[in-house]
């Protein structure tokens, strides 16, 4: 993803405007605190734009981590005579540490349960800060030091404003590197539920551990800023309140961009300190009345833009460049296919039950390699849910599915994916907002290994051009390459199709599972997906394909596997199966 655009001297220049602020004489010192402070929260708010905007994950509790960050550093500058420097690694273990055990039960909470999750720990976090004695209990801990940098103090705030903003710099820029890599898709590609990240090899418990941790990290670095920024530290700006006020910047400036987190703190901050002012004068009694506003201010955006006030600031600035596709990266290694004629697939007495109804019954089937295979029936047959079988997302409840010489029973998606099986959904999973290049270079995923920290450290560009240069040639192959760095949303459902096809062979499969790839096509683009499956099979290339258009499977398959009500009611060559009486019944009900 590319979330800005790469003019260097725009960007340095804006860099060092914003650099002048503490030393342009008319600029107020108390506006150069709010700075500071804007800078401590933008970190925060960068960490939730990855979690919640990117990844999907509603939290409530950030501010426990900032509470983490804060609470260590304070312990062990005040107790113990460590300087705030020192103690930057125990808040990086702290908050990770934490943020890994606190992550492992809730992660794996799917839809409200994880915001919930969220508040119940934090609301126990704050209390247990709230009733340490060691921790100063309410009334926490003062009289902390402040930076220094050789010798020179950054107590003042025009100082710390430095050190705070090159944190903030080196967030936006880990964090989009990051975004932009086979890691980042893979997080980005969680949003729209975890399935096909799975199919295609993505470890996803462990993707979302990865952004809640690194979330976590930023939090707790924002609380060692805070902690000598403040002098002080005490539990209540760790609360759940100020959780919910960290989620208010991720959504208003733009849930899902890096820069979008800096701009929501900065309007949050500056909102918040003058409704302070402001609202007890107008209202004419004290109060916390700006979360009012606030609370309101959620609702809103959440109801007329979603996408945050980032893509509208976004406007004015230059567009960032799309993904260059680099012809001289190297090509992926591939996997060498079987010969021709070579049993790959074979299920044997497979069945499915969900409670009384058997949706499956006892099946068998054989798949030889180099040839496609139809499953067809009618609706509520069986087909989607056989797929789902030998793709390794359901299991079986009797029987037994070998795949390439592997037992597939017992085995994860991504453990069947990694043998070479890749598959497209009956109902289209690509990530919205991704594009289509992105999505279907989800599909190599299994191709590349470099993980989380060589991204954020660009360390990974040689093997990201391999892989995007590999989607690129997928989308060629299906005819799709125009349509590349559009959002796969924008594309006809048909083409979406045909995207999820090009991602399918990213995985360089022995075994293309297609599961009614030709709904939803007219009728030359029905010929066009015709020609390349019977091209793929030419190339090698093994397809089990479910479909209902019954004159596209006759052309093209070499077998057909027919179901109805979960049993398999005949198979054989596509034209002796097409004259057989029970075929016809379920059918057509009989009628010739
Ligand atoms: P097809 O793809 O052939 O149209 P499916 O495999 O999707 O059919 O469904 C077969 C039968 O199994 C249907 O009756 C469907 O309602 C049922 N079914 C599929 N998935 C589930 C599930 N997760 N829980 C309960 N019933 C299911
Ligand atoms: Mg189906």
């Amino acid at each position: 993803m590319r979330e800005f655009s790469s003019a260097p001297l725009l960007w340095l220049g804006l860099i060092l405007a914003f650099a002048c602020i503490p030393i342009v004489p008319c600029i107020p010192a108390f506006w150069i605190t709010l700075w500071v402070y804007i800078g401590i929260y933008s970190l925060v708010a960068i960490g939730l734009v990855l979690l919640t905007g990117v990844g999907g994950m509603t939290s409530f509790g950030q501010a426990a981590f900032v509470g983490f960050g804060a609470y260590t550093s304070a312990v062990l500058t005040s107790r113990y005579g460590w300087s705030p420097w020192a103690t930057l690694p125990a808040v990086v273990l702290t908050a990770g540490v934490s943020a890994s055990l606190l992550g492992l039960v809730t992660v794996r909470l799917s839809g409200h349960f994880l915001p919930l999750g969220t508040i119940a720990w934090s609301i126990s976090i704050f209390y247990l800060f709230g009733n340490v004695e060691e921790l100063g209990r309410f009334d926490g801990i003062s009289g902390l030091p402040a930076f220094d940098l050789f010798g020179v103090s950054l107590a003042s705030a025009d100082r710390v404003f430095y050190l705070v903003w090159f944190c903030v710099l080196l967030a936006i820029v880990v964090s989009s590197n990051l975004l932009d890599s086979r890691m980042g898709r893979a997080i980005r590609a969680l949003r729209g539920g975890s399935q096909a990240a799975e199919s295609f090899g993505v470890k996803t418990a462990y993707a979302k551990l990865t952004v809640f941790v690194y979330a976590a990290l930023l939090a707790g670095v924002a609380g060692w800023l805070y902690a000598h920024v403040q002098r002080a530290v005490s539990p209540s700006p760790f609360g759940v309140h100020a959780g919910i006020e960290f989620l208010l910047m991720a959504v208003l400036g733009g849930s899902g961009y890096v820069l979008g987190g800096v701009l929501g703190a900065t309007i949050v901050t500056i909102l918040k300190d003058q409704l302070q002012s402001v609202l007890p004068k107008l209202i004419g009694s004290d109060g916390n009345f700006e979360t009012i506003v606030f609370g309101i201010l959620m609702v809103v955006i959440l109801q007329v833009a979603r996408q945050g006030l980032w893509p509208m600031f976004a406007r004015f600035l230059p567009q960032p460049k799309p993904q260059q596709i680099h012809k001289s990266a190297m090509a992926l290694p591939r996997r060498p296919m079987p010969d021709k004629g070579r049993l790959i697939l074979s299920v044997e007495a497979a069945r499915m039950q969900f409670g009384g109804l058997v949706a499956v019954n006892d099946v068998s089937f054989k798949v030889n390699a180099g040839e496609i295979v139809g499953l067809i029936g009618p609706n509520g047959a069986g087909k989607s849910t056989t797929f789902n079988l030998v793709t390794g997302v359901l299991r079986p409840t009797a029987g037994s599915i070998r795949f390439m010489d592997s037992q597939i029973v017992g085995k994860l998606p991504r453990e069947v994916a990694a043998l070479g099986m890749a598959r497209t959904f009956q109902h289209v999973k690509l990530a919205a907002q991704m594009s289509v290049l992105e999505n279907v270079a989800l599909g190599a995923h299994l191709r590349g290994g470099r993980g989380t920290l060589s991204a954020m450290l660009r360390l990974d560009r040689s093997e990201e051009a391999s892989l995007l240069r590999e989607a690129a040639r997928q989308l060629e192959r299906v005819g799709l390459i125009e349509h590349m760095h559009k959002p796969a949303a924008s594309l006809a459902l048909g083409q979406q199709r045909i995207a999820e096809i090009a991602r399918a062979l990213c995985l360089d499969p022995c075994l293309l599972l297609l599961d009614e790839p030709a709904a939803g096509l007219r009728f030359a683009e029905k010929q066009q997906l015709a020609v390349l499956l019977a091209q793929l099979r030419a190339e090698g290339m093994t397809i089990l394909l479910v479909e209902h258009d019954m004159d596209f499977v006759m052309k093209l398959t070499n077998h057909l596997v027919v179901l109805d009500f979960g049993t398999k009611i005949a198979e054989g060559a596509p034209d002796v199966v097409a004259r057989n009486p029970a075929v016809l019944e379920a059918y057509l009900g009989g009628v010739e």
